[in-house]
């Protein structure tokens, strides 16, 4: 990923915010249970589904198109969480990459969960 999408996404995500004067209400704790409600969205459509259903759940354009949405509303509150937060996504994607690196070594953990 270009290291300038998410800062470019985050910049669009705050200017829609602001545009419509909601940056007031988006504080971290507003942000993360919205972030939480985004999330419930998204598992209440894969909700009652079988494995095989949930992994052909994409097939199906309007359950598609709805999948899609969430997980939109769902980047939308990270982003806007980073922004309020003054987090690095990349850099913290990274540090955490690297962390999950050293805990669950790939030559012992391949195969397994
Ligand atoms: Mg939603």
């Amino acid at each position: 990923m270009d290291a300038t999408d998410l800062s470019t996404l985050r910049s669009r995500v705050k200017a829609f915010a602001a545009e419509r004067n909601w940056e007031r209400f988006h504080d971290p704790k507003n942000l993360v249970m919205a972030l939480t409600s985004e999330v419930g969205e998204l598992t209440e459509l894969f909700q009652w589904l079988t494995p095989q259903e949930g992994v052909e759940a994409m097939r199906d354009p309007k359950r598609g198109e709805a999948i899609r949405d969430e997980m939109a509303d769902v980047l939308y509150y990270v982003l806007r969480l980073s922004d309020v937060l003054d987090v690095d996504l990349e850099r913290a994607l990274s540090e955490k990459l690297e962390k999950n690196k050293a805990r669950y070594p790939a030559v012992i953990t391949r195969g397994s969960v």
